[in-house]
């Protein structure tokens, strides 16, 4: 047990309700009560009381209610203990671990850290005010004089050693400043300088309200753009979330909405979205994920529209999948970012689109979606590709299921063909670890063998109906890709005849063979039908087959060469094959 009974008791006794409520909210006494907006739900007549006397709190309206603990872990999101611990710190009530030498030093080192951020964000603020082009800068942007003060923005003056003198007159060392993040050092002078010179400064702060780094963004076009605090005992960029102090404090928050930049967090503050926050960085971190986990299950991703297709970025957004969090996008039309559009657009637009943000897999679907016709059959495989590689990893299949009869219709591809091409990424992930087993499944090979029959039939079909496309076949595909000797040679003939300038029948083609049965075999093969559509369309996905399965056939080859000399012992041998057929799988759509 980590906090004794006596110790417990002593904590409660020692925070009075009434005085920590009144540091969140603003109470209003009626009676021997206090009351007050409820913090855990949204409402406008207040139904949250706070009773003295009995040292609890009640809301009529959500039915939450508690002591001071409970109230702490609610309006905090932290655990019992997390919370007996904030409070023991608020009234000064001494721990068992704070008698720690080592922990005291940290401790104490934090404390330093903390003060002088917090002078440093006075000595920027007080810049902002005395300098002019800052300022406009901010109000140029559109950000009123309120939001400058509420944020606590500020200004890091183009000089090297201001904010260093500033700090040194008020009694900070400059290797403490250094080790706040504050000042760079020169290593072969060992001279300290200002790290942050004519830059806009937004002070990261932390849930307990400190001062914990700082953000600095060049006025014009010069390089970084963006220069933060160096990690330090106080900051570390993938614990933090910009803006989460202001958002922890809003009642009944429904979800959070991350953007990409301060500015844009700053921007939909000032036009009333209160749940915006930023992530220091696109790609999440576990423990980022459980901290917007710990205020809301319902996460909206407001990045411009070609950040929020990145691979990096939709690694970021897994990560917070995988922490249990519903990760929605909001698309904005092309090119426009959130603090761009709530400007022109206004609030209320803002809220419908975000009513709008799709789920995650729903927004990837919709992203491959994308430009593709419904009426080309290319377009059509490219959707299937695209659309079963974005199935593969949902692990319910009533899930998958629903995804594929809507978007099948709405794409018109046939449910089959997805499922098929789904079961083969699933089937390749899962042999994917082992090196030596990489064709798996005799079955679906035999499958996709006689598609290519087929495509090579109606392939050379296509080369006599319509005899002009053949040159331009053949410059695509050679007589040796196709799979069955008969269809070589018939190719061959065909591209013979192509590149003299003259034609070929059907009736031709078969005269040129003497064996009976194969004129016969020839003859089978003219007298189909090619399926309605464009014969283009057509054309290309035939080809496309062709050169698939000849490179399965390829790698089917190079494996059983390969497992042959694995089992001889020849292992470098092996492993060059290997290679090459790893080479020939990236072909392989
Ligand atoms: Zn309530």
């Amino acid at each position: 047990m980590l906090f004794s009974e006596e110790k417990v008791s002593e904590i409660i006794e020692k925070n009075d309700i009434v005085d920590v409520v009144s540091e969140y909210m603003n109470l209003k006494k009626s009676g021997s009560n206090y009351s007050s907006l409820c913090p855990f739900h949204s409402e406008k007549t207040p139904s949250f009381s706070v009773s003295s006397p009995k040292q609890i709190f009640y809301c009529f309206g959500c039915g939450v209610g508690g002591n001071v603990v409970s109230f702490i872990q609610k309006i905090e999101r932290l655990s019992y203990v997390e919370a007996l611990r904030l409070l023991a710190e608020r009234a000064g009530v001494e721990l068992a671990r704070d008698r720690d030498p080592k922990a005291i030093k940290e401790a104490n080192e934090k404390k330093a850290i903390y003060r002088i951020n917090q002078e440093a964000a006075r000595f920027f603020y007080s810049k902002l005010q005395d300098n002019r082009m800052p300022m406009q800068y901010l109000t140029g942007r559109g950000l009123s004089e309120a939001v400058i003060k509420r944020f606590g923005l500020g200004y890091a003056p183009n000089e090297w050693q201001n904010l260093l003198n500033d700090m040194s007159k008020k009694g900070f060392s400059a290797a403490a400043l250094h080790q706040a993040g504050l000042l760079a050092k020169k290593e072969d002078a060992g001279r300290y300088y200002d790290k942050f010179r004519n830059r806009v400064m937004f002070p990261i702060i932390d849930l307990k309200g400190n001062v914990i780094a700082f953000g600095g963004r060049v006025m014009d076009d010069s390089k970084p753009k963006y220069l933060n605090s160096p990690e330090t005992p106080v900051f570390s960029k993938g614990h933090n979330i910009y803006a989460m102090n202001f958002v922890k404090k809003v009642a009944g928050l429904e979800n959070i909405i991350i953007v990409e930049g301060y500015m844009d967090v700053i921007a939909l503050h000032q036009f009333g979205v209160n749940n915006a926050v930023a992530s220091l960085g696109t790609a999440f971190t576990e423990h980022q994920a459980k901290l917007l986990k710990r205020f809301s299950n319902e996460i909206v991703i407001a990045y411009d529209s070609d950040l929020a297709g990145q691979a990096a970025t939709l690694k970021g957004l897994a990560i917070l999948e995988k922490a249990g969090c519903m990760v929605k996008v909001l698309s904005l039309p092309s090119g426009k970012d959130p603090d761009e559009y709530i400007r022109k657009e206004g609030l209320e637009a803002f809220k419908e689109r975000i009513k709008k943000s799709l789920p995650l897999i729903a927004y990837k679907i919709e992203s491959v979606k994308k430009g593709l016709d419904t009426n080309n059959l290319q377009d059509r495989i490219r959707f299937t590709k695209g659309f079963s590689e974005i199935l593969k990893d949902i692990e319910s299949n009533t899930e998958v299921d629903a995804y594929v009869k809507k978007y099948s219709k709405d794409m018109q591809v046939d449910e089959t063909a997805v499922y098929a091409e789904l079961n083969r990424l699933r089937d390749k992930n899962k042999n994917g670890n082992n090196k030596h087993n990489i064709i798996s499944d005799k079955k679906s090979e035999s499958k996709m063998l006689k598609g290519e029959i087929i495509a090579e039939t109606y392939l050379l079909n296509i080369c006599i109906y319509y005899f002009d496309k053949a040159k331009n076949i053949f410059k695509m595909i050679e007589p040796e890709d196709f799979s069955v000797d008969l269809h070589e040679k018939i190719a061959s003939l065909i591209k013979t005849k192509s590149d003299e300038g003259k034609t070929i029948t059907a009736g031709e083609i078969i005269s040129c063979f003497e064996n009976e049965e194969v004129k016969l075999q020839a003859a089978a093969l003219f007298s189909i039908e090619l399926p309605e559509g464009k014969s283009d369309d057509l054309m290309m996905s035939c080809i496309d087959k062709i050169k698939q399965s000849k490179n399965t056939r390829r790698i089917q080859e190079l494996t059983e060469k390969m497992n042959a000399l694995f089992q001889a012992g020849e292992k470098e041998q092996a492993n060059k094959l290997f290679v090459e057929i790893i080479e020939l799988q990236k072909l392989r759509k």
